[in-house]
């Protein structure tokens, strides 16, 4: 009496799923990874809810999940009791990608279609739709928590779904079921040896059990017990389990560069555990991406809004359990806590500090951090002053020396020339730009090292940058070079204080002359083979940021 209706995907939609299927996934079994993971979340939002509506969980307090497999039929069902879908809710999540970063990622599959599938996979998850590379018919049946009705949602994946009423005796009393109709060469995904193998490889610790059943209607057995992983003990935790987490809480299907897990006792007791990915997440420059740290109160997952860690850091992945704060505290009242402050400022600590380590003690491993999100780390340069110093030290540049490595400000310092005062840098929009630079000339033939600053956070924190062990930043576009006190190495006598009076009779004449267009004309020692070049007053921005605030129209 009630007919299906019938919808279509967004455009896009069907064109992800058709590269997906085609070109970007190589390993198919991730799809399981990515249903479990929906119906964990699904399981802690109940949680969460439950803490104000305790009803909603009362006849059935305990998560789970249970694969049910039917060799025979070609079907593998996924089912969790956790918070369920209404209707709507159905249509809003499974029938758009509302994830942020869909178009990018599919341009970008687009222009390259072949070779960098792999690594893209690592920077997107992309979720449910991942389903439809091994099934050729998805039906989801959903009952929301403490909802007397339940829906019936259907597709193949092609082109569009159906949503339909059901008989509430045909759903699960909360929650959702997933059904795959397996594709034929996919039916190995409904025997117990692959899901089992599959499910200790990608997801042995999500946080809610798994069970499965060997055929429909099969008493399920345990698979997982649902152990937080981060409540263990480092020791008997193994580097494969903290990838498959990191996996798990990341949606990437990388490795992390560098894992931190801790537990804080005194004061403040949390546990931490938090992850610098192995390559930049799809979603690093997002607006709308703050963090990506997940808040638990006593294992119950809160909110991943909690701004955990400082802006800088959004590329860290991971989560803070606490037993600090209550377990209703409501997400608003979450930012203001003092509580919070002092976890947000224990976590950023010894996360920094782990970097620095890992600098000290892995160089390769910890220039592909740098390599990957230096240009965020130094944003922390200009946005949190107490770490600035530290900060710095960190960080690592481009130099008219390093060629194609890099150098810390202590590398400079230690090769600076006798009585060289400043740090001088050049900022410009690409190396090879800057390396073509006459500005340099007077530097390289004066042996003087000049940072090479090429990110667009650069123009920002240079401008009140503070000492580094007792020398200032300095741009070489600015004011007078002061290049005179040291010697040039293909001469090896210093240059007169002074223009001689045939030049300062010139540069008179220049001055006159240019009147309107520039304030001042100089002589330069930090030119040797170009007759001129444009400077900036000491007082007035420096060149390139003149020209990005020129850009962004001020
Ligand atoms: P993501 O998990 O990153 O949000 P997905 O494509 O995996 O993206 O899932 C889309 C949305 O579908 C989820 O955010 C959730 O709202 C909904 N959803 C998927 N699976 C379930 C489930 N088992 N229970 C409840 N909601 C689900
Ligand atoms: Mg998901």
């Amino acid at each position: 009496e009630n007919p299906a209706e019938s919808h279509v995907f967004e455009a896009d939609v069907a064109r992800l799923l058709h590269m997906m299927v085609h070109s970007v996934y190589s390993d198919k079994d991730v799809f399981l990874r990515e249903l479990i993971s929906n119906a964990a979340d699904a399981c802690e939002k109940l949680r969460y809810e439950a803490i104000a509506t305790p009803v909603l969980l009362a006849s059935d307090p305990d998560s789970r999940i249970v694969l049910t497999l039917d060799e025979e039929g070609g079907r593998l069902l996924v089912e969790d009791n956790g918070i369920g879908m209404s209707r709507d809710e159905m249509i809003e999540a499974l029938g758009t990608i509302a994830r942020s970063g869909t178009r990018a990622f599919m341009e970008r599959i687009e222009a390259n279609k072949q070779g960098e599938g792999a690594q893209l996979i690592g920077q997107f998850g992309v979720g449910f739709y991942s389903c439809f590379m091994v099934a050729e018919r998805v039906d989801v049946v959903s009952r929301r928590a403490g909802a007397d009705n339940a829906w019936l949602w259907s597709s193949d994946g092609k082109g569009g779904y159906s949503v339909s009423p059901i008989d509430i005796s045909e759903a699960p009393a909360r929650g959702t079921r997933i059904t795959l109709h397996l594709m034929d060469d996919a039916k190995s995904y409904a025997s117990r040896w692959s899901i089992e193998r599959i499910v200790k490889e990608q997801s042995g610790h999500v946080p809610v059990p798994i069970r499965i059943a060997e055929k429909p209607g099969a008493e399920p057995t345990q698979l997982t017990d649902g152990t937080a992983l981060w409540t263990k003990s480092k020791n008997d935790i193994t580097g494969e389990e903290y990838i498959d987490f990191y996996r798990g809480v990341s949606g990437q299907y990388d490795e992390p560069a560098l894992t931190v897990h801790f537990r804080a006792e005194g004061r403040h007791e949390y546990s931490a555990l938090a992850f610098v990915p192995g390559s930049q997440p799809f979603d690093l420059f997002d607006p709308d991406r703050k963090g990506r740290m997940k808040l638990y109160v006593k294992r119950v997952f809160i909110t991943d809004e909690a701004e955990l860690l400082p802006r800088y850091l959004r590329f860290v992945r991971g989560l803070v359990d606490t037993a600090d704060l209550p377990l209703n505290v409501s997400r608003e009242m979450i930012q203001e806590s003092p509580i919070l402050t002092a976890i947000r400022k224990g976590v950023t600590n010894r996360i920094i500090t782990a970097i620095e380590k890992q600098a000290e003690s892995d160089k390769d491993a910890f220039l592909k951090i740098w390599e990957n999100f230096g240009s965020l780390i130094k944003e922390g340069l200009y946005e949190d002053f107490e770490r600035r110093s530290q900060l710095l030290a960190l960080s690592r540049f481009r130099t008219t020396v390093s060629g194609d490595g890099y150098r810390s400000l202590a590398d400079y310092v230690k090769d600076a020339k006798e009585g060289q005062r400043s740090i001088y840098y050049l900022v410009g929009g690409s190396l090879d730009q800057l390396k073509a630079s006459p500005q340099l000339e007077g530097f390289r033939a004066r042996g003087i090292e000049v940072l090479l600053l090429t990110d667009s956070v650069d123009s920002f924190w240079v401008t009140n940058a503070p000492e580094f062990e007792g020398k200032s930043f300095k741009s070489i576009t600015q004011g007078s070079a002061d290049l005179a006190q040291f010697n040039r190495q293909d001469e090896g006598k210093p240059e007169s204080e002074s223009a001689s009076a045939e030049v300062q009779a010139f540069l008179d004449y220049a001055k006159q002359k240019l009147a309107a267009e520039v304030s001042d004309v100089r002589a330069s020692d930090r030119l040797i083979e170009s007759a001129v070049c444009l400077v900036a007053s000491e007082q007035g921005y420096d060149r390139q940021l003149e020209k990005i605030l020129q850009g962004a129209g001020r």
